[in-house]
């Protein structure tokens, strides 16, 4: 694969990462050792949480959270259209039914009126959903306040897919606090806001649904007594107590996450500078800037525009193929998740969520990273400036 010149997403990795890592290469533990917990605790420092609990992966991550929170065959679970397919393959993996609730077309994020009036008309049919999976697009946090509110009244689990958001803050706390969902998933692949290479955490401040999770990510094992089915018979006793998988994450890929911790609110200061410059180098291209609603602060892994369509003779597809000659990696986030031909297969058909599919027509995300230089940002610009005519 031939890396485009500018990407529109790339880790950066410092000497103080690689150290972290061969440190932990040459230790007795390359697994199951103390770096994950030293991880995990200093994230739930970092987000304010009672427990953090490392995972092989988020989609991984969504899985067994759903699973905690007991989803399962005739189960439905709620998320939004406009995010990865993993915020709804979790649902399929435990058996239950998906639906989608359409965005709000400012923050991209699933509307929480829509929700509503979603959510009132379910019960008259008595078909209430049990989980309710909030994407923070693009690092920006959904409406949680209201979302939670809905989660009283209706009796979901409210988990918050925050793949884009570590390092993000709502209503002046961090997301990830557990204030508003019951439980917070982070991915730390390397095109996100730290990396671990491949890697996930679930943060939540409920006692009991971090020790599921723990014992879900191992087989569904306990070595402790307290939790046995079955009298204990030796220090070296283990019971598998429900199906679970290994869902662990190394030590090696700990130690990168935990040293990548370290440069979070660098890394998150970077992009929301480059952010606001995009605003204003973009303020006369034909596109439509992104918006963040009052108290949300993003934790900017996407910056998404809107083109312009009527004021541009080129389609969208002439736009992309145009940017991508020129060496950039524009991106598009999302397909709408009920357009892939699995979701398709399922029943859903295009018209479903027309808010979400008019984004998805005039999207275009471009490059944003921290080591992306001012230079390089204000080429990606001219460049764009030139192929919109
Ligand atoms: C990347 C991503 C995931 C999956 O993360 P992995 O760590 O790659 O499994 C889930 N949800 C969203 C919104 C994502 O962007």
């Amino acid at each position: 694969m031939m890396p485009y010149r500018i990407p529109y997403g790339r880790q950066s990795i410092n000497q103080a990462d690689i150290d972290a890592v061969m440190e932990v290469l040459t230790s007795p533990w390359l697994t199951q050792g103390p770096t994950i917990e030293r991880f995990e605790k200093a994230l739930a420092d970092h987000c304010q949480a009672s427990y953090a609990v490392a995972i092989c992966n988020a989609t991984a991550a969504l899985h067994i959270a759903c699973l905690a929170a007991g989803l399962g065959p005739g189960d439905r679970l709620w998320t939004s259209p406009n995010t990865f397919v993993a915020s709804a393959n979790c649902g399929r993996y435990c058996g239950a039914e998906v639906d989608f609730v359409d965005i709000d077309p400012g923050t991209l994020n699933l509307d929480a009126k829509l929700l509503a009036d979603k959510l009132a008309a379910a019960e008259v049919a008595g078909k209430l959903p049990k989980v309710v999976v909030a994407v923070a697009f693009a690092g920006q946090s959904c409406d949680m306040r209201a979302i939670s509110q809905l989660s009283v009244r209706y009796g979901f689990t409210l988990i918050e897919d925050a793949a884009h958001g570590v390092g993000a803050s709502y209503l002046g706390r961090p997301v990830g606090c557990g204030q508003y969902a019951a439980m917070t998933i982070f991915s730390f692949h390397p095109v996100k806001i730290i990396t671990s290479a491949e890697g996930g955490m679930v943060l939540t401040n409920r006692a009991d649904l971090a020790e599921r999770l723990r014992r879900l990510r191992s087989h569904g094992i306990t070595g402790d007594p307290a939790q046995m089915n079955l009298p204990a018979t030796g220090l070296w006793y283990y019971q598998q107590l429900e199906l679970g998988f290994n869902y662990r994450m190394t030590d090696l890929h700990a130690a990168l996450g935990l040293s990548q911790l370290a440069r979070l609110d660098a890394f998150v200061a970077r992009r929301r500078q480059l952010a606001t410059r995009y605003d204003v180098l973009l303020a006369d291209v034909a596109v439509n800037l992104p918006t963040i609603q009052p108290g949300a602060e993003s934790a900017w892994h996407l910056y998404v525009v809107r083109l312009q369509l009527d004021r541009i003779t080129l389609s969208q597809t002439q736009i992309f193929d145009a940017l991508r000659a020129a060496g950039l990696g524009v991106n598009l986030h999302y397909i709408p998740v009920h357009l892939q031909p699995y979701y398709q297969a399922l029943g859903f058909k295009e018209g479903d969520f027309p808010e979400a599919e008019r984004y998805f027509s005039e999207a275009l995300s471009l490059p944003l990273y921290p080591d992306l230089t001012d230079e390089q940002q204000v080429e990606v610009v001219e460049i764009l400036r030139q192929v919109l005519g």
